[in-house]
């Protein structure tokens, strides 16, 4: 009997929901844990509080005087609440969150202590990071990383640290996470907005992203998922029968949650709300044991930091509920994979919601300058908005016949849909008076306030508005929700400040009234983004052929994709934009495509072993076994054995054929890596990994899960997929 497998469902099989403490009021917690802005009132002198609010709010610098102040209350609050130790917490380019705790505790001389936590400590740190990736940044220039307090993100104290939300960068200025490019975009989209708003309302001065995720996942009884080597390495199961019952019937969307992750589900949101993640939304998703957590959106900045916490304090809690969170895009083959809605908006300091329609004909025309402008945006950088979401992870969904696609389209309703057939219809140069009461009456003040249903129901565009907000669906569940931001705002920063620059153009050269110049604007606009809209079903071979002929990019593979990171277009935009130096994109690019590479080496070395000194030493057992049999039944029978061994025989043969198959399908994989680790030029290494590793793991699989349905059950070593996605 396989000792692990049958030791981890014995395990499972006894496990009851963990108890968690009576659910108090969601609003009573909220932000317990966080320097907020109320929390500040009551700590902070009246200067120190304005200095922070200021720094908030226009990006202003904070002196040392007013950082002094600011740490020393912060350690103050949090000393009350237990805390012993902080910690700059930032988000570097392994993916995860990093932090290292240092103690307030501080000698002082004569075998006496205080506890101690300075301006200059909260301000910046040196950490020694030289192990976190930096594509080349830090051996080109200095060695030193530094991070810096980011006081848009407010602190926040995790178990008994003090947690300070922070960038990284090298000593040179060049980002070295997730956080840097991110804010730097944001204040380009706040100032390109900004300067468009004020065609509508001269009083905008500030435009904010907001960003809403919707974070899917898996949670797995602990013992078995750490019953699985592929799991506990990769995170994803590489090999597995599909059960006879998987999502077919439907019966886990929107179901009653099981009761160990319902307890699970409280015990989190009880922490989330603590630290101030304000989580909304719980359910069932559609794969067995798949489910869903979604917050109220927030400014896109702190909703980034948000979700990296959150997908940290997930694994934390799921230990103490004996569950194992996967994260992962695709950790079952045939089962739905698990994405991460962005949803995204932008609005103004005056609380308009720039992707809401309004209810008169001027805050109509300001919204489908933004609506218009963000497919324009993605019309132009399709290829880049691809590779913002490229992942060795997310090539499970994207580009595999899982929705979305990896053709970028943007799906964007009926309705509107009509409104843009009718501008594209607006008189070039200067409109009549009666045109433009008609279009005044007609078109832009007949979208209704609310657009109802605006979504659309077989859910696989990529890129969708949903009524008052676009919805990023391509980005993968285990992502940083930072740099699928920071290319969407920079691109529609790019394309507002070239929207403005031709708006103004028309009103001096051809004597436009502003409206007049929008519509000329828009009406081109809408011309020449027509191929990118797509109300159909976005997945299939139908839409790759029709996206084909509309010239649209369809780059399955993360390979492929993240070339558009480094086109001479996209060098350019970061850098006009003031988001990203050519060596920052560089580097960053460098480092997803080793990413690439590193994944995939590891899941053929992981496949390579479990297949090879798992199932293989399995399959022959349960051969000897059946050989045994065979003997057996010669010695009863004599001549006639065949009659009764007949199947036997047929098993013992195809095991073999099986064997030798996996046999030298490893033996292949072996020599594709060893080719593909001797070149040198990262980008072609990876291409090889892409090209010529990977193929092998469907046909390894092919086997190892024909023989899982061959073998002995009792014999069989890996908890099997019925176990995995159906215990509760
Ligand atoms: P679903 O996509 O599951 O149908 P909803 O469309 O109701 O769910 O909302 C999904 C997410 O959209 C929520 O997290 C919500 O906070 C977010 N959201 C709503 N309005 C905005 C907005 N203006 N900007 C960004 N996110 C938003
Ligand atoms: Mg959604």
């Amino acid at each position: 009997m396989s000792v692990i497998r049958f030791q981890a469902l014995a395990q499972s099989a006894k496990r009851k929901p963990v108890d968690v403490s009576e659910d108090i009021k969601r609003s009573i917690l909220f932000g317990e844990n966080v320097f907020n802005e109320n929390t500040m009132r009551q700590y902070l002198t009246k200067d120190a509080y304005k200095g922070v609010m200021s720094a908030i709010e226009h990006g202003t610098k904070i002196d040392r005087k007013i950082a002094d102040q600011v740490s020393s209350s912060m350690k103050e609050w949090a000393m009350a609440k237990g805390v012993t130790h902080y910690t700059h917490w930032f988000q570097p380019l392994t993916g995860g969150t990093a932090e290292k705790h240092d103690a307030f505790f501080e000698t002082i001389g004569n075998g006496m202590a205080i506890e101690k936590f300075g301006g200059d400590q909260l301000v910046q740190q040196e950490p020694d990071a030289s192990s976190f990736p930096n594509g080349g940044i830090r051996n080109t220039f200095e060695a030193r990383g530094y991070t810096a307090w980011d006081p848009t993100s407010p602190a926040f104290i995790y178990g008994t640290t003090l947690s300070i939300p922070t960038i990284f960068v090298a000593y040179t200025g060049e980002a070295l996470d997730y956080k840097t490019p991110l804010l730097r975009a944001l204040t380009a989209v706040d100032d390109a907005s900004t300067a468009v708003c004020k065609y509508f309302d001269k009083n905008v001065k500030k435009v904010t992203a907001s960003l809403g995720w919707e974070q899917e996942y898996f949670l797995i009884d602990k013992a078995l998922a750490n019953s699985r080597p592929d799991i506990t390495l990769t995170g994803r199961t590489l090999l597995g029968h599909s059960p006879a019952k998987g999502q077919q019937l439907d019966d886990h969307y929107f179901g009653s949650i099981p009761s160990r992750a319902l307890n699970y589900m409280r015990d989190l949101e009880t922490e989330c709300m603590l630290v101030g993640i304000p989580v909304k939304t719980r359910h069932n998703e559609v794969a067995p044991n798949q489910f869903e957590l979604a917050p109220i959106y927030e400014e896109c900045n702190l909703a980034v930091d948000h979700n990296s916490l959150l997908m940290d304090i997930m694994g934390k809690v799921a230990s103490r509920h004996n569950l194992k969170v996967l994260l992962h895009e695709k950790p079952f083959a045939g089962v739905n994979g698990s994405g991460k809605h962005n949803n995204w908006s932008l609005s103004t300091d005056s609380g308009i919601n720039l992707l809401a329609p309004g209810k008169t004909p001027m805050s109509n025309l300001q919204f489908l300058t933004f609506f218009i402008n963000t497919i324009k945006a993605v019309h132009e950088n399709e290829e880049l908005v691809r590779a913002a979401v490229a992942s060795a992870n997310n090539d499970h969904r994207l580009g595999a016949n899982e929705a979305p696609p990896a053709i970028i389209s943007v799906f964007i309703g009926e309705q509107l849909t009509k409104v843009l057939a009718e501008l594209e219809g607006v008189t070039n140069g200067k409109l009549s008076p009666e045109e433009k009461t008609d279009l005044k009456l007609n078109v832009v003040g007949k979208i209704p306030d609310v657009l109802l249903d605006n979504t659309d129901r077989n859910r696989t565009s990529p890129f969708a508005f949903t009524g008052n907000k676009f919805e990023f669906r391509a980005v993968g569940s285990f992502a940083n929700c930072a740099n699928p931001m920071t290319v969407l705002n920079t691109i529609v920063a790019k394309q507002l400040k070239d929207f403005k620059i031709e708006v103004d153009a028309l009103i001096v050269a051809k004597d436009l009234k502003k409206d007049e110049a929008i519509f000329n604007v828009l009406r081109e606009y809408i011309k020449a983004t027509k191929n990118i809209l797509f109300e159909g079903n976005g997945y299939g071979e139908a839409w790759e052929k029709e996206a084909k002929k509309r010239g649209l990019s369809n780059n399955k593979t993360t390979p492929e994709a993240l070339k558009a990171r480094v086109s001479k277009k996209s060098l350019a935009l970061f850098e006009e934009m003031n988001v990203m130096s050519k060596v920052e994109t560089e580097a960053r690019y460098e480092i997803e495509v080793e990413d690439y590479t590193m994944r995939i080496q590891i899941e053929s070395r992981v496949l390579g072993d479990i297949a090879g000194n798992h199932v293989v030493p399995t399959a022959v057992r349960y051969q000897n076994m059946l050989i045994k049999n065979v003997t057996g039944l010669k010695e009863i029978f004599g001549k006639e054995f065949n009659k009764h061994a007949g199947e036997q025989i047929k098993l013992i043969k195809l095991i073999s054929e099986h064997i030798e198959a996996i046999h030298s399908k490893i033996d292949e994989m072996i020599d594709a890596r060893k080719k593909a680790n001797i070149i040198e030029d990262v980008e072609e290494k990876a291409a090889a990994y892409c090209s010529e590793v990977k193929p092998y793991f469907d046909e390894i699989r092919y086997h190892c899960d024909k023989l899982e349905l061959m073998v002995d059950d009792e014999l069989w070593p890996l908890t099997k997929y019925r176990e995995l996605l159906f215990t509760r």
